[in-house]
């Protein structure tokens, strides 16, 4: 796939990884909610609630946005799809009706990929409901490191493993994860600050902690106000892992290293919850 995220507020090395497809802004113009997408932060319990997935059109915005898919990490269906465009002025010139900075609909709330500038949503749509989630830093960066190094998690390890940074469970791994993340930075990890910081001023906002998404579950339903949204939240966490180091079995200099990586998350969390 491309070489870079479509989002231009993360960074990512991985081979193959889903944030060459998903811009990680999603839309429902019919229930006036803007969603950003934090990796490793609840996202995949909040994209199941909002009925959100990846659909193979994506690759399309995706194409056209970075043009430079690598044919390789396709599905058939999706090589499919590309091959009936024999090149973006077919997109553009909108042979297919296609709208690309806007993915098709999808799901019961009718959510969109969104793939141009949030400032420009900020500015047209100043009224809708911007939600975003957010974690301890800490704990995200940890949750990312037992991810990784989850032997059950096999396409995770591939990943890591493409851009040479395999990484053992264990908290003897965890130092080199620290230093390696910073060579290999992905967005699963990436920093969240600088993109959720956009919406901080807007009138109409929810941030869901994600440490506090199942108590918090009926007031964060109650705010954005969908017919058919499940009443309790999603107990079934898509990325749980079997590694289970936590933030008591790190020492206070691995911690300090970590709060120093994330230092403006840490700043931007505080001051959401
Ligand atoms: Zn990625």
């Amino acid at each position: 796939m491309s070489d870079k995220p479509i989002n231009k507020y993360i960074r990512c090395s991985l081979n193959g990884c889903g944030c060459r497809i998903n811009p990680l802004i999603w839309i429902s113009k019919k229930h006036k909610i803007i969603y950003l997408e934090i990796a490793k932060c609840g996202s995949s319990s909040i994209k199941k609630a909002l009925d959100i997935s990846i659909v193979k059109e994506d690759y399309i915005n995706a194409y056209y946005h970075r043009g430079d898919l690598n044919i390789a990490n396709l599905s058939k269906e999706v090589i499919e799809l590309l091959s009936k465009i024999k090149s973006i002025e077919d997109i553009t010139e909108d042979k297919l009706n296609y709208e690309l900075s806007l993915g098709i609909e999808r799901g019961i709330y009718c959510f969109q990929p969104y793939f141009n500038e949030i400032d420009i949503l900020l500015e047209k749509l100043p009224d809708f409901l911007y939600v975003s989630n957010i974690r301890d830093p800490v704990v995200r960066f940890i949750s990312c490191f037992n991810m990784f190094s989850d032997d059950n998690q096999p396409f995770r390890k591939k990943q890591r493993e493409s851009v040479g940074q395999l990484v053992n469970a264990g908290i003897d791994n965890l130092d080199f994860f620290i230093e390696s993340s910073l060579k290999e930075p992905n967005h699963h990890f990436w920093a969240y600050s600088t993109f959720i910081n956009k919406i901080k001023d807007v009138n109409n906002k929810l941030f869901i902690n994600c440490a506090e998404m199942n108590q918090k579950w009926d007031f964060i339903k109650s705010t954005l106000n969908l017919p058919n949204f499940p009443s309790s939240a999603p107990n079934i966490y898509v990325n749980r892992s079997k590694s289970s180091i936590n933030i008591t079995d790190l020492s206070e200099i691995q911690i300090a290293k970590i709060e120093s990586i994330y230092k403006d998350d840490l700043i931007t969390f505080k001051s959401l919850i």
